[in-house]
């Protein structure tokens, strides 16, 4: 398995408009072990999400998965799922606001505003084209890394500055 370094907030590749994934690359090896790179890569930093501009690939391809863990011990499991070319096709008025954090920044924390509600298409790693609906931390989780894979941190979403703390501040603030 290889690890990848993380992109960091201020390299462009964060800010640009990741190009799409041809479907045919999904058939490939090197396709495959990207997506197994990326979980490996996830899991080492101990995220729930991470697209591929984040490992230096300026294309249309996120990983998630929440896993139980003591840090996380009250947001539900979510399983593996791989994003290829996700657009999202409807956004409920309902908005909900989420102490988020990011891998390419990780002291901080930040309140963003998200839609409580999804409706999200994409290819999953076989090619298969998904359309679901999705709610709550999951939405939230998807919002985050498509806003990635359109050039968007977290702290776009942020509507009052005073709600980004650095994580030792957090830790001591916020409970959630
Ligand atoms: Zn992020």
């Amino acid at each position: 398995m290889h690890y990848y370094p993380l992109t960091e907030l201020g390299n462009p590749i964060l800010r640009a408009k990741a190009k799409p994934l041809p479907p045919a690359y999904l058939k490939t090896a090197a396709f495959k072990k990207l997506v197994k790179d990326m979980f490996y890569t996830m899991h080492r930093a101990q995220g729930v999400g991470l697209v591929a501009p984040q490992i230096g690939k300026s294309i249309q391809l996120a990983v998630i998965e929440v896993r139980k863990t003591k840090h996380r011990s009250r947001s539900a499991p979510f399983p593996r799922t791989v994003l290829v070319n996700p657009v999202i096709t409807w956004r409920s008025k309902e908005l909900v606001h989420s102490w988020e954090g990011c891998l390419s920044f990780k002291d901080l924390r930040g309140l963003a505003t998200r839609h409580k509600e999804i409706k999200v298409s994409y290819l999953d790693e076989k090619g298969k084209k998904i359309s679901r609906k999705l709610k709550d931390f999951p939405a939230i989780v998807f919002q985050h890394e498509i806003d990635h894979l359109n050039g968007h941190v977290y702290l776009d979403r942020v509507a009052d500055m005073r709600a980004v703390m650095t994580l030792n501040e957090f830790k001591k603030r916020i409970t959630i």
